[in-house]
């Protein structure tokens, strides 16, 4: 069971339309979020693969799992999945190169699929430090401004037409990166404009 507005782990009744213990008192940067697990277990044995090796194979069951995910979570807020415009977080060039994949795009592309929607590559990356490689209480500070919109004028005319947009990443764990993805993509969109997350797995750390 996950909160329906920040996808953290919760108990029975712990989470409803406003949020959980986790992020009620937060603003967020999307309007609602999805995920397939936890990231442990076999799902993050997945996830590591998914990153390193086997990535076209697990990034397909992994999308494919976010997929039904992201589907079902629209439908329960009465949004038709069709409308989903899926952008995927976008991986740095290099990092594309030395593992070969954008692994983001992959799964993007699933979750796409199992909605009925589209794929529409609305961000890009300006180069950073690897979130990884840095403390925990530097990343959202390295976050901020790393992402910019792609195409605003192509944006601003799907949220015309009533689109909405899932934003796409394999694992959430501060948040930071998420938060500056959907605020990136938000600067490109008319206001109102509805953005969600959705992510593969996401730590039971607590977020910032
Ligand atoms: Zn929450």
């Amino acid at each position: 069971m996950y909160c329906p507005r920040c996808a953290t782990s919760v108990g029975a009744f712990e989470a409803d339309a406003a949020g959980c213990p986790a992020c009620r008192e937060k603003r967020l940067a999307w309007n609602g979020a999805f995920r397939v697990g936890s990231y442990e277990g076999v799902l993050r044995d997945a996830v590591m693969e998914l990153k390193f090796t086997a990535w076209r194979r697990v990034g397909r069951e992994m999308g494919s799992m976010l997929g039904e995910a992201v589907a079902a979570g629209l439908r329960a807020r009465g949004v038709d999945p069709r409308l989903a415009v899926v952008v995927p977080v976008p991986t740095t060039f290099r990092r594309r190169m030395s593992r070969g994949v954008h692994h983001t795009l992959v799964l993007a592309r699933e979750v796409a699929g199992a909605c009925g929607g589209r794929v529409e590559r609305g961000l890009r990356r300006k180069h950073r430090p690897t979130q990884t490689s840095l403390p925990r209480s530097e990343r959202a500070r390295n976050m901020v401004g790393a992402f910019v919109a792609r195409g605003p004028e192509r944006l601003a005319e799907l949220a015309a037409s009533g689109r909405v947009f899932v934003v796409v990443d394999d694992v959430r764990t501060t948040g930071a990166t998420m938060t500056a993805a959907c605020r990136a993509l938000r600067s490109g969109l008319p206001r109102g404009a509805e953005v969600f997350a959705g992510v593969v797995a996401v730590t039971r750390l607590e977020w910032r």
